[in-house]
C-alpha cells in the first residue's frame, strides 16, 4: 500500500498551497490558445486528409494542433476496412519513407499535405498515439516502432521486439523520455468489450506514476470524446491525485479524439502561455499550466460554432486570506473539488462504468478558503460549469497541491 499525503495531519494555520499550476501566469499579459492535442487523419485510421484537418481546426479557433495518428495503423486503414472508397485514399507519405513507418508520426505536416503551421498561424506538436498496449499519447519526439501481433486477446496479443522480448508501456515511456518526449496516458475507461482494448486496474495506473517520472509522465485523459463513461475518466483522475497530489502532480487533458470532423463531442484543451512557441507550449504541458472543456453537445467541426464553455480569466492565490480566487465568464457555477470519501475501488473495473467515488465537492463559488476549510486534503481542483438547456459545458482546472507552508 502507498502512504497517502493526507492533509489531516497539518493544521489549518499550516495549510498552504504548495503547487500552483498557475503560479507564473500574468493573467493581464499572458494569451490563451485552444489546442486539439489528440487528433487521427487518414494516415492511421482517421477519415480525412490532414489538410482537411488542420483547415477546420483552424477555422474552428484552435492555435495549437498534435496530429496524433496511431502507431498502429497503416496509412488509410479505412480504405483497407471498406469504410471509404479508394479514391479518397492518402498518398502519403511519399517514398523515401520515414524510418520507423509504418508507426511514424504524421509530422512534418508538408510531407503529408498539409500546410507548415506557422503558415496558417497554427503551432504544430509532433505527436503519435502508441496502441499496441495501453494507449499514449507521445508528444515532441518522433518516437513509434512498429510490431507483428503475437498472439490472439486484447491488445493485440502482446507484442515483443527483434530479440523477442516483451514490450510493455513502462518500455514505450522510456523510450518516449529518451527522445526528450512528454507522455500522456489515454481514455482509461473504454469498455473492455472493444476487443483492442483491456481495461488495467487503479493499481496499475499507481505503478506507472510512482515508475515514471513528471517529466515526462505528464498526465492523463479525463475528457475524450465520449460521455459514457466520462465518470470512471474522472474518478480515476481523483483517485490518482488523492494518492500523488502534492508531490508529483498528474495533469489532467480534455481532447477530442477526432476520426471524424462530424458528430464529436466539444473537447480540448487550453494553453495560457507569454509567448506562442514551441518552447512555451511546452513549459506549460509540464507546469500543468492549462485548463480542460468538455460538452455533453455533438458538433460538427466544419459546420457548427464550437461550444460556448466558461472562459477562465484569472485565478489569484492569496497565502494572506488563505484562498483561491476564480474571475471567469460564461459559467453558472464554481464547485471546489477535493480527495474521495474513499479509496477503495468500490464495484469491478472492468465492467462497471463508475468503479470508484468521484472526488468530493467541497465548495460552490468564486472564493475558496481553503486554509479554513476542513474537508479539502491534499489537493483541490476546480470546474466551472454552465448549463444551457439539456445540454452542459464544463471547464476543468489543473489541481492545486495542498500541504504545509514552509
Ligand atoms: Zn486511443
Ligand atoms: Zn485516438
Amino acid at each position: 500500500m502507498m502512504m497517502l499525503f493526507s492533509g489531516c495531519a497539518i493544521t489549518e494555520a499550516e495549510k498552504g498551497v504548495s503547487v500552483n499550476p498557475y503560479e507564473k501566469v500574468d493573467w493581464s499579459t499572458f494569451t490563451q490558445h485552444k489546442a486539439a492535442l489528440h487528433v487521427h487523419t487518414l494516415q492511421s485510421d482517421g477519415y480525412h486528409m490532414l489538410d482537411e484537418v488542420v483547415e477546420a481546426y483552424r477555422d474552428a479557433g484552435f492555435t495549437i494542433l498534435a496530429i496524433s495518428d496511431h502507431d498502429w495503423n497503416r496509412p488509410n486503414a479505412r480504405v483497407t476496412w471498406g469504410h471509404i472508397s479508394k479514391g479518397m485514399a492518402s498518398p502519403y507519405p511519399k517514398d523515401p519513407k520515414p524510418h520507423n513507418y509504418p508507426a511514424n508520426p504524421t509530422w512534418p505536416w508538408p510531407d503529408y499535405g498539409g500546410p507548415k503551421p506557422e503558415a496558417v498561424g497554427m503551432l504544430g506538436i509532433q505527436a503519435n498515439e502508441l496502441t499496441f498496449r495501453h494507449h499514449i499519447n507521445s508528444y515532441f519526439s518522433d518516437y513509434g516502432v512498429w510490431y507483428e501481433r503475437t498472439g490472439s486477446g486484447a491488445p493485440y496479443g502482446g507484442i515483443v521486439d527483434e530479440e523477442g522480448h516483451e514490450i510493455w508501456e513502462d518500455d514505450q515511456l522510456n523510450g518516449i523520455n529518451e527522445k526528450g518526449g512528454l507522455a500522456i496516458l489515454n481514455h482509461p475507461g473504454i469498455p473492455d468489450e472493444h476487443s483492442w482494448w483491456e481495461r488495467k486496474s487503479l493499481d496499475w495506473y499507481v505503478e506507472r506514476y510512482q515508475n515514471h517520472s513528471p517529466d515526462y509522465l505528464i498526465g492523463i485523459e479525463v475528457t475524450n470524446a465520449s460521455s459514457e463513461y466520462e465518470k470512471y475518466d474522472e474518478g480515476l483522475w481523483d483517485q490518482l491525485l488523492a494518492r500523488f497530489m502534492p508531490r508529483r502532480p498528474i495533469w489532467g487533458f480534455g481532447t477530442d479524439d477526432m476520426h471524424s470532423l462530424d458528430g464529436h463531442r466539444d473537447s480540448y484543451t487550453v494553453f495560457i502561455v507569454d509567448e506562442f512557441t514551441k518552447e512555451a507550449v511546452r513549459e506549460a504541458m509540464i507546469r500543468g499550466q492549462f485548463y480542460f472543456c468538455k460538452s455533453s453537445r455533438r458538433i460538427d467541426l466544419r459546420e457548427d460554432d464550437i461550444s460556448v464553455f466558461p472562459v477562465i480569466n484569472m485565478i489569484e492565490v492569496d497565502e494572506d486570506t488563505g484562498t483561491i480566487t476564480i474571475t471567469a465568464s460564461y459559467y453558472n457555477k464554481i464547485k471546489w473539488i477535493s480527495a474521495p470519501e474513499t479509496l477503495e475501488t468500490l464495484e469491478d473495473y472492468k465492467t462497471s462504468d463508475q468503479p470508484w467515488s468521484l472526488g468530493k465537492v467541497v465548495h460552490e463559488g468564486e472564493t475558496l478558503d481553503f486554509r479554513n476549510k476542513s474537508n479539502i486534503t491534499n489537493y483541490v481542483r476546480a470546474e466551472l460549469i454552465r448549463v444551457d438547456g439539456d445540454e452542459i459545458y464544463r471547464t476543468f482546472t489543473n489541481p492545486f497541491g495542498i500541504g504545509k507552508l514552509n
